[in-house]
């Protein structure tokens, strides 16, 4: 196997191994209309400025895959997110502390123009206890004449301000080039699982679906374990819950406990707190309400959590307020609204009653032994040759690429890397991976499938 991978070293890298697991994280934060959203759009590449003048506008992401001198990192963008007016002070700290927390190093942005306000002190201080690296934006310099208004801002004692103009582009190089001076090559905070323990459990959904219920029954019911092990430091905002005879860690359940309540902002708080929570768990339950048609936030985290590359367990809450009536109805919405993640096992139950939410334990084990599976290079190379054999890849423009040789890379989750001969096309991809799935299983994991080419 070593050989054949230093045979085919030097291969043409047609997509990158590995997925967005463990890449730095870099979060740019600061007050509104400072230039966040017009910053992110130009470190992404995007030709059409998607900033919206309109306030109240949410997106639908967190986090992009970014890209910069050749190195891979996750941008976290707070840019754009509805901002209450009233408490927009209290908010934007708010917003910027869960993003910082989610952060190898932060890109504060100012602008400029109007120089240092209070709010921008207030997330001075916030950043100075976090102790990450920051790198200071001095937005809106347009021109060479404006840079004295960078300069003054020397005053929020972060260091060297480096004069931006995120419109035009200028500066956006250097501080660029100043960012990833201090990004991390391994991220410290994203796919970063301490190994053996307890397995880490993340409840997710939106809001009202029935998280704090459910962490309540499960506590509740049953013993909760006191983690009295001498020595060891026990981060307050996980808890130990004993279920099915042995114990979980429920990971960010003060993010549960403390309601956010339901202001302008709250939509993209509850998507940082999300992201937060899956970067510290394992498996995700997504719980639905099972009483009301899904909604696209529901299925936004789902994405998210498909996208953190963690274990998913697709939960139907508030069961026992199902109109019999609705059921097949249900089930088609259900079908309709998770095409994509067939491979996650559903669970129903209901939070209130406690009915059926002993049948969580095994799917959170379902999920988790899939997610930690890992094939034996000689068995999955049996398996894509008889495969390939059977189906082999259609015919484009007179040529047929060839897979030359799969290997898994890694578990948690399982990623695999298929050498061939030319490019890949993404419906046969899709068709690599429903048979891997029919023949290894994998309910519950996201699998990533990645393609090197081999002239
Ligand atoms: P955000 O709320 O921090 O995400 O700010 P936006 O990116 O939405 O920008 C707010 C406003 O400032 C928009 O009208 C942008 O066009 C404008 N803006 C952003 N960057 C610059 C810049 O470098 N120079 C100038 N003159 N305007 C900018
Ligand atoms: P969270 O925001 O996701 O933590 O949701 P909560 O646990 O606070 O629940 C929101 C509301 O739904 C509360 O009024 C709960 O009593 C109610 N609820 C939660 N689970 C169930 C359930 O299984 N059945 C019914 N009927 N109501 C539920």
């Amino acid at each position: 196997e070593e050989e054949d991978l230093a045979v085919l070293e030097g291969a043409e890298v047609a997509e990158a191994p590995g997925g967005r697991a463990g890449l730095p994280v870099l979060a740019v934060v600061g007050r509104p209309n400072v230039g966040k959203s017009t910053l992110v759009n130009r470190i992404l590449g995007r030709r059409e400025a998607v900033v919206q003048d309109t306030p109240g506008v949410t997106r639908d992401r967190v986090s992009y895959p970014a890209e910069w001198a050749g190195r891979h990192f996750t941008l976290v963008d707070t840019g754009g997110w509805e901002v209450d007016v009233a408490g927009i002070d209290a908010r934007v700290a708010e917003q910027a502390e869960a993003a910082v927390e989610l952060a190898d190093a932060v890109m504060f942005v100012v602008d400029a123009t109007v120089g240092p306000t209070d709010t921008d002190e207030r997330v001075v201080r916030l950043l100075r206890r976090s102790g990450k690296p920051v790198v200071l934006v001095a937005n809106k310099v347009d021109s060479p004449m404006q840079e004295a208004d960078a300069a003054m801002l020397w005053s929020l004692g972060l260091g060297e301000p480096y004069p931006v103009s995120a419109l035009h582009g200028r500066g956006s190089g250097d501080v660029l080039d100043a960012a990833m001076a201090v990004l991390p090559e391994v991220s410290a905070v994203a796919g970063k699982l301490p190994e053996g323990g307890p397995r880490r459990v993340a409840l997710v959904g939106r809001p009202n679906v029935g998280k704090s219920s459910l962490l309540n029954m499960l506590a509740g019911t049953e013993r909760v374990v006191v983690h009295e092990t001498a020595g060891t430091t026990r981060d307050p905002v996980d808890e130990l819950i004993e279920l099915g005879g042995k114990p979980w860690w429920f990971v960010d359940t003060a993010g549960i406990r403390r309601r956010v309540h339901q202001t302008s902002g709250a939509d993209f708080y509850a998507s940082l707190r999300t992201q937060a929570a899956l970067e510290k768990a394992e498996v995700a339950v997504v719980l639905v309400d099972a009483s009301v048609p899904m909604t696209e936030q529901d299925t936004r985290v789902v994405q998210q959590v498909i996208d953190s590359g963690r274990a998913l367990i697709i939960a139907y809450n508030k069961w026992d307020l199902m109109d019999e009536d609705r059921r097949p109805f249900l089930e088609r919405e259900i079908e309709l609204d998770l095409v994509q993640v067939q491979w996650a096992p559903r669970v129903n139950f209901s939070a209130k009653t406690g009915w059926h939410t002993n049948r969580l334990v095994r799917a959170l084990e379902t999920a988790l032994d899939s997610w930690d599976t890992r094939i034996p290079t000689g068995r999955l190379n049996a398996f894509l040759g008889e495969l390939t054999a059977a189906h082999p890849h259609p015919v484009r423009g007179g040529k047929q690429p060839r897979i030359l040789f799969a290997t898994q890379v890694s578990n948690r989750p399982p990623r695999f890397v298929i050498f061939a001969t030319g490019f890949i096309e993404a419906g046969y991809r899709r068709f690599i991976e429903n048979r891997l799935r029919q023949s290894f299983g994998f309910a519950g994991s996201p699998i990533e499938i990645s393609v090197r080419v081999r002239e």
